[in-house]
């Protein structure tokens, strides 16, 4: 059940002192026995004790820890509906001929219905912060008057320039902005032009990138499983201006990367590619068990994170995964590369995915001035390294409890 900070009235309370066993400021810094005292919706003070006057209300949610919401970077709530209906047993092109297929015969009330049921599963599971790629209109006002907080990126593929881009920041902690699909789905000029009406608002803007062999082969070579898959829809590809370099490279060519743009998936890049994303500051977003159901192969993360890239977490959507709990995907994450540690992989969940979606002074850590979206965790450990480690692999009885 969230706690919501607003009473009936819609009026914030003055105050309220949120206490627990454990207060997970950030990944670095865990306090026995704290508070989260907040006024309107925001952090004014946290600190170890008691907190609050007498006067002031105060909510003591347990001995487990109370820690910023997750942010979940990358997702497609749109496509909510289509959980367990794509084919993700015959290979990527398989699987995008089945999800247009599903896609065009799922009615927009049904695609409206599970936008909704994504953001209370998300919400239920922590993540109340979202990066959403939308291909649909229909829902964005649905997205600014939810609870959920993040970034709604307008996804564009194809070549069609005769559109309106629309990319504004809401308030401080909702936006729209714009994603281009992907190099190989997706006009060269049309990807710039998108990363053009980004860049002087700032705004981030996100792309596929590097996701899958076959995008990789078409794009060095203009052949392979998605040149011939283009061709069977008699698509024309003279937009796609193929250089013969990689994904990361030809983004790189068309002037797409710097420290707004969030780059997605990153399956099949290499070292220099790495160096390339590193030395542009481009924030990256990982999907691990989207990757291994439709890929059957992850990104080098331990090279990545040697490469200095600053990673996030996303879900990607119910389409390609089995639920949008940013738990599942750390734990997912832990389990596959053991040797990357809880702090990494708590960073990526929250600091950095708040960071990635342009907020990084609102959410990702619990200090005063930013936004008091907090979750409790009824976490069963005796200090801060195994609440650590209790956090990444999911390992609390209980229920979640989303604040805010
Ligand atoms: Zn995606």
């Amino acid at each position: 059940m969230p706690l919501n900070h607003k009473n009936q009235n819609n009026v914030n309370p003055p105050t309220i002192t949120h206490k627990a066993g454990w207060v997970l400021i950030d990944p670095w810094h865990i306090m026995r026995d704290g508070f989260v005292k907040v006024e309107s919706g925001k952090i004014v003070d946290v600190g170890q004790g008691r907190g609050g006057s007498s006067s002031e209300q105060m909510i003591d949610h347990g001995p487990g820890v109370l820690m910023p919401c997750l942010v979940n970077a990358h997702t497609h709530l749109e496509l909510s509906a289509l959980k367990n209906l794509t084919n993700t047993n015959s290979g990527f092109i398989a699987w995008v001929q089945s999800l247009i297929e599903k896609k065009n015969q799922c009615s927009e009330k049904n695609l409206l219905a599970g936008f909704f049921a994504g953001i209370k599963d998300m919400v239920d599971s922590g993540s109340i912060v979202v990066g959403d790629i939308a291909g649909l209109e229909l829902s964005r006002q649905p997205f600014l008057e939810s609870n959920v907080s993040g970034v709604r990126f307008r996804e564009y593929l194809g070549a069609d320039f005769n559109l309106s881009f629309d990319c504004e920041k809401i308030k401080s902690d909702k936006t729209i902005s714009l994603a281009g699909h992907a190099p190989h789905t997706t006009s060269s000029d049309l990807l710039v032009k998108l990363k053009s009406v980004t860049t002087p608002y700032c705004l981030p803007f996100s792309l596929h990138l590097a996701e899958s062999i076959d995008e990789v082969e078409f794009l060095t070579s203009g052949k392979g499983a998605w040149a011939d898959f283009l061709d069977q829809r008699k698509i024309d590809t003279s937009a796609i201006k193929l250089t013969g370099a990689g994904p990361v490279k030809y983004a790189d060519q068309l002037g797409l990367l710097d420290d707004k743009t969030l780059a997605v998936h990153l399956v099949f890049a290499k070292k220099q590619d790495f160096q390339i994303l590193s030395e542009k500051k481009v924030n990256v977003c990982l999907c691990p068990r989207s990757n291994m159901l439709l890929h059957k192969q992850l990104p080098d993360v331990p090279l990545m994170l040697k490469s200095g890239l600053k990673l996030c977490l996303g879900t990607d959507s119910l389409a390609s995964n089995d639920s949008l709990s940013l738990f599942d995907e750390m734990k997912f994450l832990s389990q596959s590369f053991s040797g990357i540690s809880a702090k990494d992989v708590i960073a990526m969940a929250t600091i950095n995915g708040a960071a990635a979606l342009g907020f990084k002074d609102q959410f990702g850590r619990l200090t005063p001035g930013r936004m008091a979206k907090m979750i409790y965790l009824p976490v069963n450990a005796d200090n801060a390294n195994s609440i650590r480690e209790s956090v990444v692999a999911g390992d609390f009885s209980g229920k979640i409890r989303s604040i805010y």
